[in-house]
Protein backbone atom coordinates (compact mmCIF):
# COMPACT_ATOMS: atom_id res chain seq x y z
CA UNK A 1 0.00 0.00 0.00
CA UNK A 2 1.38 3.59 -0.89
CA UNK A 3 2.02 6.11 2.45
CA UNK A 4 -0.07 8.68 2.60
CA UNK A 5 2.08 11.66 1.10
CA UNK A 6 1.78 15.41 1.95
CA UNK A 7 3.86 18.04 0.05
CA UNK A 8 4.55 19.22 4.28
CA UNK A 9 4.13 17.23 7.30
CA UNK A 10 4.02 19.45 10.16
CA UNK A 11 5.25 18.43 13.73
CA UNK A 12 3.08 19.71 16.39
CA UNK A 13 -0.10 21.46 17.01
CA UNK A 14 0.43 24.29 19.15
CA UNK A 15 1.25 27.81 18.78
CA UNK A 16 4.12 27.22 16.34
CA UNK A 17 2.37 24.60 13.99
CA UNK A 18 -1.21 26.28 14.21
CA UNK A 19 0.96 29.40 13.11
CA UNK A 20 2.45 27.58 10.40
CA UNK A 21 -0.26 25.75 8.81
CA UNK A 22 -1.72 29.48 8.71
CA UNK A 23 1.12 30.68 7.05
CA UNK A 24 1.46 27.51 4.36
CA UNK A 25 -2.19 27.49 3.30
CA UNK A 26 -2.36 31.48 2.47
CA UNK A 27 1.64 31.71 0.98
CA UNK A 28 1.81 27.90 -0.33
CA UNK A 29 -1.94 27.59 -1.50
CA UNK A 30 -1.40 24.63 -3.78
CA UNK A 31 0.51 22.62 -1.65
CA UNK A 32 -1.08 20.13 0.85
CA UNK A 33 -0.09 19.72 4.39
CA UNK A 34 -0.66 17.51 7.35
CA UNK A 35 -0.16 17.90 11.19
CA UNK A 36 0.77 15.21 12.95
CA UNK A 37 0.24 15.65 16.55
CA UNK A 38 0.81 13.32 19.74
CA UNK A 39 -1.48 14.51 21.84
CA UNK A 40 -5.51 14.88 21.33
CA UNK A 41 -5.61 18.83 21.72
CA UNK A 42 -4.64 21.62 19.99
CA UNK A 43 -2.28 24.06 22.01
CA UNK A 44 0.78 21.93 23.03
CA UNK A 45 2.61 24.44 26.01
CA UNK A 46 -1.25 25.83 26.46
CA UNK A 47 -2.94 22.78 26.81
CA UNK A 48 -0.77 20.67 28.46
CA UNK A 49 0.31 22.77 31.97
CA UNK A 50 -2.55 23.00 34.29
CA UNK A 51 -1.23 24.30 37.32
CA UNK A 52 -2.62 27.44 39.44
CA UNK A 53 -2.01 30.50 37.75
CA UNK A 54 -0.58 29.23 34.46
CA UNK A 55 -0.09 32.10 32.40
CA UNK A 56 2.22 33.65 29.51
CA UNK A 57 5.48 36.02 31.09
CA UNK A 58 5.72 37.54 27.80
CA UNK A 59 3.01 39.56 26.37
CA UNK A 60 0.37 38.53 24.72
CA UNK A 61 0.39 40.96 21.57
CA UNK A 62 3.97 39.31 21.00
CA UNK A 63 3.48 36.01 21.48
CA UNK A 64 0.52 36.49 19.54
CA UNK A 65 0.53 35.94 15.36
CA UNK A 66 0.64 39.27 13.99
CA UNK A 67 -2.20 38.21 11.62
CA UNK A 68 -4.63 37.42 13.95
CA UNK A 69 -4.97 40.34 16.50
CA UNK A 70 -5.34 39.79 20.32
CA UNK A 71 -8.36 41.23 21.42
CA UNK A 72 -8.53 40.64 25.25
CA UNK A 73 -7.37 43.23 27.44
CA UNK A 74 -4.68 41.30 29.45
CA UNK A 75 -1.52 42.12 27.83
CA UNK A 76 -0.26 39.18 30.19
CA UNK A 77 -2.65 36.24 29.63
CA UNK A 78 -4.07 33.37 31.61
CA UNK A 79 -3.61 29.63 29.79
CA UNK A 80 -6.71 29.33 29.20
CA UNK A 81 -7.37 32.37 27.00
CA UNK A 82 -4.04 31.58 25.32
CA UNK A 83 -5.52 28.03 24.85
CA UNK A 84 -9.00 29.35 23.55
CA UNK A 85 -6.78 31.90 21.33
CA UNK A 86 -5.06 29.18 19.73
CA UNK A 87 -7.83 26.36 19.19
CA UNK A 88 -10.32 29.50 18.07
CA UNK A 89 -7.61 29.98 15.17
CA UNK A 90 -7.53 26.39 14.29
CA UNK A 91 -11.32 26.24 13.80
CA UNK A 92 -11.65 29.73 12.08
CA UNK A 93 -8.88 29.38 9.68
CA UNK A 94 -10.18 25.45 8.88
CA UNK A 95 -6.29 23.84 9.75
CA UNK A 96 -8.14 21.70 12.66
CA UNK A 97 -9.35 18.91 9.88
CA UNK A 98 -5.74 19.01 8.69
CA UNK A 99 -4.39 17.65 12.51
CA UNK A 100 -4.16 14.04 12.88
CA UNK A 101 -4.57 13.52 16.45
CA UNK A 102 -2.90 10.63 18.94
CA UNK A 103 0.02 10.64 16.08
CA UNK A 104 3.89 10.25 17.94
CA UNK A 105 6.03 10.92 15.22
CA UNK A 106 8.95 8.92 16.55
CA UNK A 107 11.32 8.85 13.77
CA UNK A 108 11.67 10.42 9.57
CA UNK A 109 14.36 9.30 7.52
CA UNK A 110 15.37 11.00 3.91
CA UNK A 111 16.16 9.54 0.84
CA UNK A 112 18.01 11.65 -1.79
CA UNK A 113 16.73 9.40 -4.96
CA UNK A 114 13.21 9.96 -3.93
CA UNK A 115 13.57 13.79 -2.71
CA UNK A 116 11.23 12.45 0.44
CA UNK A 117 11.07 12.07 4.05
CA UNK A 118 9.47 8.94 5.50
CA UNK A 119 8.00 9.65 8.90
CA UNK A 120 6.89 6.96 11.34
CA UNK A 121 4.86 7.78 13.79
CA UNK A 122 2.59 5.30 16.99
CA UNK A 123 -0.87 5.54 16.54
CA UNK A 124 -2.41 3.51 19.25
CA UNK A 125 0.00 1.27 19.53
CA UNK A 126 0.45 0.56 15.71
CA UNK A 127 3.20 2.31 13.29
CA UNK A 128 2.06 4.09 10.56
CA UNK A 129 4.72 5.64 7.95
CA UNK A 130 3.39 8.61 5.84
CA UNK A 131 5.92 10.73 3.16
CA UNK A 132 6.02 14.55 2.81
CA UNK A 133 8.95 16.61 0.53
CA UNK A 134 9.36 18.66 3.52
CA UNK A 135 9.12 18.28 7.01
CA UNK A 136 8.65 21.18 9.56
CA UNK A 137 9.41 20.31 13.25
CA UNK A 138 6.84 22.28 15.22
CA UNK A 139 7.32 20.44 18.20
CA UNK A 140 8.66 22.85 20.68
CA UNK A 141 11.79 22.29 23.08
CA UNK A 142 11.07 20.65 25.60
CA UNK A 143 9.69 16.68 26.58
CA UNK A 144 6.19 16.05 26.81
CA UNK A 145 6.85 12.81 28.93
CA UNK A 146 8.62 14.56 31.83
CA UNK A 147 10.10 17.33 33.59
CA UNK A 148 13.16 17.81 35.39
CA UNK A 149 13.43 16.88 39.27
CA UNK A 150 17.13 17.08 40.58
CA UNK A 151 17.44 14.68 42.88
CA UNK A 152 15.75 15.18 46.49
CA UNK A 153 18.23 13.93 48.93
CA UNK A 154 16.31 11.49 51.55
CA UNK A 155 12.73 11.89 50.20
CA UNK A 156 11.47 8.58 51.41
CA UNK A 157 10.11 9.30 54.86
CA UNK A 158 7.93 12.46 53.80
CA UNK A 159 4.18 11.35 54.10
CA UNK A 160 2.86 14.69 52.46
CA UNK A 161 2.54 14.67 48.22
CA UNK A 162 5.15 15.55 45.87
CA UNK A 163 4.15 17.42 42.39
CA UNK A 164 5.75 18.39 39.47
CA UNK A 165 3.62 21.34 37.77
CA UNK A 166 3.79 19.78 34.55
CA UNK A 167 1.75 16.90 35.56
CA UNK A 168 -0.57 18.76 38.12
CA UNK A 169 -2.97 16.47 39.41
CA UNK A 170 -7.19 17.39 38.47
CA UNK A 171 -8.56 18.86 41.40
CA UNK A 172 -5.74 19.02 43.86
CA UNK A 173 -6.67 19.71 47.10
CA UNK A 174 -4.35 22.48 48.88
CA UNK A 175 -6.72 24.41 50.84
CA UNK A 176 -5.27 24.92 54.33
CA UNK A 177 -2.35 23.02 53.66
CA UNK A 178 1.78 24.23 54.19
CA UNK A 179 3.29 24.13 50.41
CA UNK A 180 6.48 24.42 49.73
CA UNK A 181 7.91 25.06 45.87
CA UNK A 182 11.27 23.96 44.94
CA UNK A 183 12.68 26.64 42.15
CA UNK A 184 12.61 30.22 41.69
CA UNK A 185 11.76 30.28 38.32
CA UNK A 186 8.60 31.56 36.16
CA UNK A 187 6.65 28.85 37.32
CA UNK A 188 7.73 29.05 40.68
CA UNK A 189 6.70 32.89 40.87
CA UNK A 190 3.26 31.92 39.18
CA UNK A 191 2.51 29.28 41.71
CA UNK A 192 3.35 31.38 44.82
CA UNK A 193 0.95 34.23 44.86
CA UNK A 194 -1.68 31.85 42.84
CA UNK A 195 -1.87 29.57 46.06
CA UNK A 196 -1.63 31.70 47.99
CA UNK A 197 -4.94 32.96 49.41
CA UNK A 198 -6.08 29.03 49.58
CA UNK A 199 -2.99 27.55 51.63
CA UNK A 200 -2.24 28.00 54.88
CA UNK A 201 1.31 29.05 53.99
CA UNK A 202 3.49 28.60 50.83
CA UNK A 203 6.70 29.11 50.91
CA UNK A 204 9.37 29.58 47.82
CA UNK A 205 12.66 27.31 48.56
CA UNK A 206 15.11 28.65 45.97
CA UNK A 207 19.34 27.39 45.67
CA UNK A 208 19.78 30.75 43.95
CA UNK A 209 17.15 33.50 43.04
CA UNK A 210 15.78 35.03 39.79
CA UNK A 211 15.84 38.50 38.77
CA UNK A 212 12.11 39.67 39.18
CA UNK A 213 10.57 42.10 37.99
CA UNK A 214 6.64 43.28 38.21
CA UNK A 215 5.09 44.70 35.03
CA UNK A 216 0.96 45.76 34.61
CA UNK A 217 -1.37 42.93 33.47
CA UNK A 218 -3.06 45.46 31.32
CA UNK A 219 -1.04 47.62 28.76
CA UNK A 220 -2.81 51.02 28.73
CA UNK A 221 -1.16 52.44 25.88
CA UNK A 222 -2.32 49.20 23.93
CA UNK A 223 -5.87 49.62 25.22
CA UNK A 224 -5.72 53.37 23.89
CA UNK A 225 -4.25 52.15 20.11
CA UNK A 226 -6.86 49.70 20.35
CA UNK A 227 -9.66 52.01 20.87
CA UNK A 228 -8.74 54.36 18.03
CA UNK A 229 -6.84 52.36 15.56
CA UNK A 230 -8.18 49.53 13.36
CA UNK A 231 -7.98 45.97 14.67
CA UNK A 232 -5.39 44.62 12.81
CA UNK A 233 -2.99 47.72 12.60
CA UNK A 234 -3.42 48.28 15.81
CA UNK A 235 -2.70 44.90 16.48
CA UNK A 236 0.68 45.17 14.50
CA UNK A 237 1.63 48.64 15.89
CA UNK A 238 1.31 47.26 19.54
CA UNK A 239 3.25 44.02 18.76
CA UNK A 240 6.11 46.16 17.33
CA UNK A 241 6.08 48.50 19.95
CA UNK A 242 5.99 45.78 22.59
CA UNK A 243 8.61 44.18 21.03
CA UNK A 244 11.27 46.96 20.44
CA UNK A 245 10.32 47.59 24.55
CA UNK A 246 11.65 43.88 24.95
CA UNK A 247 15.21 43.99 22.71
CA UNK A 248 15.44 47.24 24.15
CA UNK A 249 15.44 46.39 27.65
CA UNK A 250 16.86 42.96 26.91
CA UNK A 251 20.46 45.20 25.37
CA UNK A 252 20.30 47.75 28.27
CA UNK A 253 20.63 44.60 30.49
CA UNK A 254 23.52 43.12 28.12
CA UNK A 255 25.32 45.98 27.95
CA UNK A 256 25.36 47.52 31.43
CA UNK A 257 24.80 44.40 33.81
CA UNK A 258 25.59 47.15 37.01
CA UNK A 259 23.07 49.44 36.07
CA UNK A 260 20.25 46.72 35.34
CA UNK A 261 21.66 44.92 38.45
CA UNK A 262 20.93 47.79 40.28
CA UNK A 263 17.65 49.01 38.87
CA UNK A 264 15.71 45.58 38.82
CA UNK A 265 16.90 45.14 42.26
CA UNK A 266 15.58 48.64 43.74
CA UNK A 267 12.35 48.08 41.73
CA UNK A 268 12.22 44.80 43.70
CA UNK A 269 12.78 46.24 47.18
CA UNK A 270 10.41 49.26 46.59
CA UNK A 271 7.68 46.69 46.09
CA UNK A 272 8.91 44.52 49.70
CA UNK A 273 8.47 45.16 52.98
CA UNK A 274 10.42 47.54 54.67
CA UNK A 275 14.06 45.92 55.90
CA UNK A 276 13.18 43.09 53.99
CA UNK A 277 16.49 40.92 52.76
CA UNK A 278 17.00 41.91 49.32
CA UNK A 279 20.38 39.92 49.81
CA UNK A 280 20.31 37.09 49.11
CA UNK A 281 16.61 36.36 48.02
CA UNK A 282 16.62 38.42 45.70
CA UNK A 283 20.23 38.99 44.27
CA UNK A 284 21.11 36.21 41.68
CA UNK A 285 24.61 35.46 41.07
CA UNK A 286 24.42 36.20 37.41
CA UNK A 287 23.67 39.33 35.21
CA UNK A 288 20.28 40.25 34.42
CA UNK A 289 19.30 38.11 30.88
CA UNK A 290 22.12 35.73 31.27
CA UNK A 291 18.85 33.31 32.29
CA UNK A 292 15.32 34.43 31.35
CA UNK A 293 14.07 37.24 33.54
CA UNK A 294 10.72 36.65 35.75
CA UNK A 295 7.70 38.91 35.04
CA UNK A 296 5.35 39.05 37.91
CA UNK A 297 1.78 40.94 36.47
CA UNK A 298 1.06 43.67 38.67
CA UNK A 299 3.89 42.71 41.46
CA UNK A 300 1.46 39.82 42.41
CA UNK A 301 4.42 37.69 43.88
CA UNK A 302 5.82 40.87 46.32
CA UNK A 303 1.83 41.31 47.32
CA UNK A 304 1.47 38.22 48.62
CA UNK A 305 5.23 38.33 50.11
CA UNK A 306 4.12 42.04 52.18
CA UNK A 307 0.75 39.98 52.70
CA UNK A 308 2.64 37.24 54.89
CA UNK A 309 1.07 34.57 52.80
CA UNK A 310 4.27 33.67 51.33
CA UNK A 311 8.08 33.52 52.20
CA UNK A 312 11.02 32.78 50.57
CA UNK A 313 13.47 31.01 51.82
CA UNK A 314 17.50 30.95 50.62
CA UNK A 315 18.79 27.04 51.16
CA UNK A 316 19.68 23.85 50.59
CA UNK A 317 17.24 20.83 50.85
CA UNK A 318 19.11 18.30 53.20
CA UNK A 319 16.82 15.80 53.70
CA UNK A 320 13.00 15.34 54.13
CA UNK A 321 11.34 13.91 57.30
CA UNK A 322 7.42 12.90 57.54
CA UNK A 323 6.39 16.38 57.98
CA UNK A 324 8.74 18.45 55.54
CA UNK A 325 11.99 19.58 54.58
CA UNK A 326 15.22 20.09 56.40
CA UNK A 327 17.49 22.55 55.08
CA UNK A 328 20.99 22.48 55.26
CA UNK A 329 21.32 25.66 57.33
CA UNK A 330 19.15 23.65 60.28
CA UNK A 331 15.68 25.10 59.63
CA UNK A 332 12.93 23.05 59.16
CA UNK A 333 10.17 23.79 56.63
CA UNK A 334 6.92 22.16 57.69
CA UNK A 335 5.43 21.17 54.14
CA UNK A 336 2.16 18.94 53.25
CA UNK A 337 2.81 19.22 49.40
CA UNK A 338 5.80 20.17 47.63
CA UNK A 339 6.12 21.48 44.11
CA UNK A 340 9.30 20.76 42.40
CA UNK A 341 9.01 23.79 39.88
CA UNK A 342 12.28 22.68 38.77
CA UNK A 343 11.77 22.88 35.02
CA UNK A 344 11.74 21.02 31.79
CA UNK A 345 13.74 18.51 30.10
CA UNK A 346 15.03 20.36 26.89
CA UNK A 347 15.13 18.12 23.42
CA UNK A 348 16.11 18.55 20.31
CA UNK A 349 14.00 17.44 17.30
CA UNK A 350 11.08 16.47 19.27
CA UNK A 351 12.65 13.57 20.34
CA UNK A 352 13.08 12.31 16.49
CA UNK A 353 15.50 10.22 15.11
CA UNK A 354 16.18 11.20 12.31
CA UNK A 355 18.57 9.43 9.29
CA UNK A 356 19.72 11.16 5.79
CA UNK A 357 20.26 7.72 3.10
CA UNK A 358 20.00 5.96 5.76
CA UNK A 359 22.89 7.12 8.34
CA UNK A 360 21.67 8.15 11.51
CA UNK A 361 21.64 11.98 12.38
CA UNK A 362 23.47 12.84 15.50
CA UNK A 363 21.91 16.09 16.52
CA UNK A 364 25.01 17.77 18.11
CA UNK A 365 27.17 17.75 15.35
CA UNK A 366 24.63 19.86 13.10
CA UNK A 367 24.85 23.66 12.14
CA UNK A 368 22.13 25.66 12.90
CA UNK A 369 21.20 27.70 9.37
CA UNK A 370 19.88 30.92 9.80
CA UNK A 371 18.17 30.00 13.03
CA UNK A 372 16.00 27.03 11.82
CA UNK A 373 17.44 24.99 9.27
CA UNK A 374 20.20 22.43 9.88
CA UNK A 375 23.91 21.48 7.77
CA UNK A 376 23.29 18.08 5.47
CA UNK A 377 19.45 18.10 6.49
CA UNK A 378 17.34 18.64 3.39
CA UNK A 379 13.72 19.92 3.16
CA UNK A 380 13.71 20.35 7.25
CA UNK A 381 13.42 22.71 9.48
CA UNK A 382 12.77 23.08 12.87
CA UNK A 383 10.33 26.27 14.78
CA UNK A 384 12.39 27.56 17.93
CA UNK A 385 11.47 31.05 19.27
CA UNK A 386 13.53 33.63 21.01
CA UNK A 387 15.30 33.12 24.52
CA UNK A 388 15.27 37.02 24.90
CA UNK A 389 11.40 38.20 23.78
CA UNK A 390 8.52 36.37 23.00
CA UNK A 391 8.32 32.58 20.98
CA UNK A 392 6.42 33.80 18.20
CA UNK A 393 7.91 36.39 17.13
CA UNK A 394 10.36 34.65 16.18
CA UNK A 395 8.48 31.29 15.11
CA UNK A 396 6.64 33.13 12.71
CA UNK A 397 9.33 34.69 11.05
CA UNK A 398 10.36 30.76 10.48
CA UNK A 399 7.21 29.86 9.08
CA UNK A 400 7.11 32.79 6.49
CA UNK A 401 10.80 31.73 5.56
CA UNK A 402 9.88 28.20 5.25
CA UNK A 403 7.15 28.95 2.65
CA UNK A 404 9.18 31.16 0.30
CA UNK A 405 11.74 28.35 0.36
CA UNK A 406 9.17 26.17 -0.86
CA UNK A 407 8.44 28.28 -3.16
CA UNK A 408 12.09 28.73 -4.22
CA UNK A 409 12.41 25.27 -4.85
CA UNK A 410 8.93 25.48 -7.57
CA UNK A 411 10.14 28.12 -8.92
CA UNK A 412 13.85 26.20 -10.02
CA UNK A 413 12.40 23.21 -10.50
CA UNK A 414 14.09 21.41 -8.25
CA UNK A 415 13.33 18.73 -5.75
CA UNK A 416 15.06 20.04 -2.54
CA UNK A 417 17.65 22.55 -0.79
CA UNK A 418 19.63 22.12 1.98
CA UNK A 419 22.36 24.05 3.72
CA UNK A 420 25.87 22.93 2.63
CA UNK A 421 27.32 21.04 5.43
CA UNK A 422 31.01 22.37 3.29
CA UNK A 423 29.81 25.66 4.47
CA UNK A 424 29.30 25.23 8.08
CA UNK A 425 31.93 24.94 10.39
CA UNK A 426 34.51 27.03 12.53
CA UNK A 427 34.24 27.49 15.65
CA UNK A 428 31.41 26.01 17.32
CA UNK A 429 29.23 27.42 19.98
CA UNK A 430 25.78 26.70 22.09
CA UNK A 431 22.93 27.05 19.99
CA UNK A 432 21.10 28.79 23.42
CA UNK A 433 22.98 31.43 24.77
CA UNK A 434 21.17 31.34 28.66
CA UNK A 435 23.21 29.67 31.81
CA UNK A 436 20.24 28.23 32.66
CA UNK A 437 20.47 25.14 34.36
CA UNK A 438 17.44 23.52 31.91
CA UNK A 439 19.75 24.68 28.88
CA UNK A 440 23.35 23.81 30.52
CA UNK A 441 22.32 20.10 31.20
CA UNK A 442 21.21 19.59 27.41
CA UNK A 443 23.75 21.95 25.51
CA UNK A 444 25.52 18.42 24.09
CA UNK A 445 22.59 17.08 23.02
CA UNK A 446 21.48 19.96 20.72
CA UNK A 447 22.61 21.16 17.75
CA UNK A 448 25.57 24.18 17.87
CA UNK A 449 25.67 27.46 16.07
CA UNK A 450 28.46 29.03 14.28
CA UNK A 451 30.30 32.28 14.78
CA UNK A 452 29.05 33.64 11.85
CA UNK A 453 25.79 34.12 9.88
CA UNK A 454 24.26 32.52 8.36
CA UNK A 455 25.05 29.35 10.94
CA UNK A 456 24.13 31.33 13.54
CA UNK A 457 20.60 31.98 15.57
CA UNK A 458 20.17 35.52 16.62
CA UNK A 459 18.11 36.35 19.14
CA UNK A 460 16.93 40.00 17.68
CA UNK A 461 13.54 40.81 16.16
CA UNK A 462 14.26 43.68 14.66
CA UNK A 463 16.85 42.61 12.75
CA UNK A 464 15.39 39.12 11.93
CA UNK A 465 11.95 40.46 10.72
CA UNK A 466 14.01 42.97 8.53
CA UNK A 467 16.39 39.75 7.21
CA UNK A 468 14.56 37.06 7.05
CA UNK A 469 11.68 37.78 4.86
CA UNK A 470 14.78 39.34 2.32
CA UNK A 471 17.67 37.41 2.91
CA UNK A 472 18.95 35.40 0.06
CA UNK A 473 17.65 31.72 -0.07
CA UNK A 474 20.06 30.47 -1.56
CA UNK A 475 22.94 31.11 0.09
CA UNK A 476 25.04 28.61 1.01
CA UNK A 477 22.68 26.11 -0.27
CA UNK A 478 22.88 23.13 -2.09
CA UNK A 479 19.77 22.48 -4.21
CA UNK A 480 18.84 18.81 -6.11
CA UNK A 481 16.17 16.52 -7.83
CA UNK A 482 15.21 13.18 -7.42
CA UNK A 483 16.26 10.72 -9.38
CA UNK A 484 12.85 8.81 -9.24
CA UNK A 485 9.92 11.34 -9.80
CA UNK A 486 7.73 11.28 -7.05
CA UNK A 487 4.14 9.64 -8.35
CA UNK A 488 1.14 11.28 -6.77
CA UNK A 489 -0.71 9.07 -4.00
C1 LIG B 1 4.85 26.96 31.51
C2 LIG B 1 5.38 27.65 30.28
C3 LIG B 1 5.19 29.01 30.11
C4 LIG B 1 5.69 29.63 28.97
N1 LIG B 1 5.49 30.99 28.83
C5 LIG B 1 6.00 31.61 27.75
C6 LIG B 1 5.82 33.02 27.56
O1 LIG B 1 5.21 33.71 28.35
N2 LIG B 1 6.36 33.57 26.47
C7 LIG B 1 7.06 32.85 25.55
O2 LIG B 1 7.52 33.41 24.58
N3 LIG B 1 7.22 31.53 25.70
C8 LIG B 1 6.72 30.89 26.76
N4 LIG B 1 6.91 29.54 26.91
C9 LIG B 1 7.55 28.79 25.84
C10 LIG B 1 6.39 28.12 25.04
O3 LIG B 1 6.61 26.80 24.95
C11 LIG B 1 6.16 28.87 23.74
O4 LIG B 1 5.63 30.13 24.03
C12 LIG B 1 5.17 28.23 22.77
O5 LIG B 1 3.99 27.85 23.40
C13 LIG B 1 5.81 27.11 22.05
O6 LIG B 1 4.91 26.69 21.07
P1 LIG B 1 5.24 25.46 20.14
O7 LIG B 1 4.01 25.18 19.37
O8 LIG B 1 6.48 25.72 19.39
O9 LIG B 1 5.60 24.30 21.14
P2 LIG B 1 4.62 23.52 22.20
O10 LIG B 1 3.67 24.46 22.77
O11 LIG B 1 5.55 22.82 23.07
O12 LIG B 1 3.85 22.53 21.25
C14 LIG B 1 4.51 21.46 20.63
C15 LIG B 1 3.49 20.44 20.18
O13 LIG B 1 4.19 19.44 19.46
C16 LIG B 1 3.76 18.17 19.88
N5 LIG B 1 4.87 17.24 19.69
C17 LIG B 1 6.11 17.30 20.21
N6 LIG B 1 6.86 16.27 19.80
C18 LIG B 1 6.06 15.52 19.00
C19 LIG B 1 6.24 14.31 18.27
N7 LIG B 1 7.41 13.66 18.30
N8 LIG B 1 5.20 13.82 17.56
C20 LIG B 1 4.03 14.47 17.51
N9 LIG B 1 3.78 15.62 18.18
C21 LIG B 1 4.78 16.13 18.92
C22 LIG B 1 3.40 18.35 21.35
O14 LIG B 1 2.50 17.35 21.78
C23 LIG B 1 2.80 19.75 21.34
O15 LIG B 1 1.42 19.74 21.13
C24 LIG B 1 6.41 28.88 28.02
C25 LIG B 1 6.62 27.52 28.22
C26 LIG B 1 6.13 26.91 29.34
C27 LIG B 1 6.37 25.44 29.52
Amino acid sequence: MTAEHSDVIIVGAGLSGVGAAYRLQTECPDKTYTILEARDAIGGTWDLFRYPGIRSDSDMYTLSWPFRPWKNPKAIADGDDIRTYIREAADDYGIERHIQFGTRVVSAAWSTDDAMWTVTSTVAGKTVTQTASFLYLCSGYYSYDKGYTPELPGLDPFEGQVIHPQFWPEGLDYRGKEVVVVGSGATAVTLVPSMADEVKHITMLQRSPSYVMALPQEDKLADLMRNVLPDGFAHRAIRRKNAIFSIGMYQFCQRFPKASRKLLTRLAKKKLPEGYDIDPHFTPVYDPWDQRLCIVPNGDLFRTIRHGKASIVTDHIKSFDATGIELESGKHLDADIVITATGLQVVAFGQLELTVDGKAVDPHKLYVYKGLMFSGLPNFAWCVGYTNASWTLRADLSSQYVCRLINLLDKKGVDYGMPDPKGAGGDARPILDLTSGYVQRVVSDLPQQGQTSPWTIRQNWLLDSRDMKRTDLEQEMVFGKAKVPATAS
